[in-house]
């Protein structure tokens, strides 16, 4: 599944004239070559959205029949009225989350979707930015979106997300981390996707989720999947998408950074009474 020399080969000198020929950057061509083949043998599309309202308004294979979260099924009025998939843009929508769990959960896992976003957008990006709550907001909208046939390797994910406690089963989303790309033409076209792996054997990710607008673009792992315990004990990988516009003089490509997630508060705790004792 990994790119051949002769392929990063000709992918180099592709990029290198797209770039309008202009020398120098042989080791950047040759370094984005072979990151966009590996990323590109490792995931799939297997959703994707389009965010600027010419899309599908409402996603989900069962409209208003059962929650997602709680399995409640629907009375005759259906489960309420449905709800962006992401707090602060419009669409899309899902009818597939009901209203207690609305109440319970969801709404606070809003507010926290939309200050990571506005931090992002913003360029006020640290260590605290992808906290619990913020990773919560992003793998429950993963889970409103992906396929009703994946939610079967998900089972602790949508209890995980449905539990305000931000505290507990932290230990099943250490090594989670956050790629963040930043560049004017991201979000031209905002989308949500959705890729899966096409490699079981690499050491990356089930399923990463994908949010682009406002030229940003974050890339965050689908936490706790079945099909990912191989992975248990092991370094994750947290592959890097090359994303390019415009040709020659105007050839831009987006810069990409890495986050990790800031978990447990307790933790910190018990670090900081250890001294105290000894
Ligand atoms: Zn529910």
């Amino acid at each position: 599944m990994r790119p051949t020399d002769e392929e990063i080969r000709r992918a180099a000198y592709a990029r290198w004239e797209r770039r309008g020929w202009s020398h120098g950057g042989d080791r950047d061509d040759w370094f984005a070559a072979w990151a966009d083949l590996t990323f590109r043998a490792l995931y799939g599309t297997t959703v994707d959205h389009v965010m600027d309202g010419t899309g599908p308004r409402l996603i989900g294979e069962s409209p208003a029949r059962r929650c997602r979260f709680c399995e409640r099924k629907a009375g005759p009025n259906g489960l309420g009225a449905p709800r962006p998939i992401f707090a602060g843009h419009p669409v899309p929508l899902s009818a597939e989350v009901c209203d207690d769990c609305r109440a319970d959960w969801c709404d606070g896992l809003d507010d926290a979707f939309r200050e990571l976003w506005t931090r992002l957008v913003i360029g006020e990006v640290g260590r605290s930015t992808f906290h619990v709550a913020a990773f919560k907001a992003m793998a429950a909208g993963g889970l409103l979106m992906m396929p009703a046939s994946d939610l079967r390797y998900y089972g602790d994910a949508l209890e995980w997300v449905s539990n305000p406690d931000h505290d507990s089963d932290d230990r099943l989303i250490e090594g989670a981390a956050f790629r963040v790309y930043r560049a004017p033409f991201l979000g031209r076209t905002p989308r949500l996707s959705l890729l899966r792996r096409l490699d079981d054997e690499a050491t990356v990710p089930y399923m990463l989720l994908f949010i682009e607008a406002d030229g940003i673009m974050v890339q965050a792992p689908m936490p706790m999947c079945l099909r990912d315990e191989d992975l248990d004990g092991q370094a994750i990988d947290h592959p890097e998408r090359i994303l390019a516009d415009g040709y020659g003089h105007s050839y831009r490509e987006a810069s990409s950074e890495l986050f990790p997630l800031t978990t447990s508060t307790r933790r910190t705790r018990r670090i900081s009474w250890i001294p105290a004792v000894a």
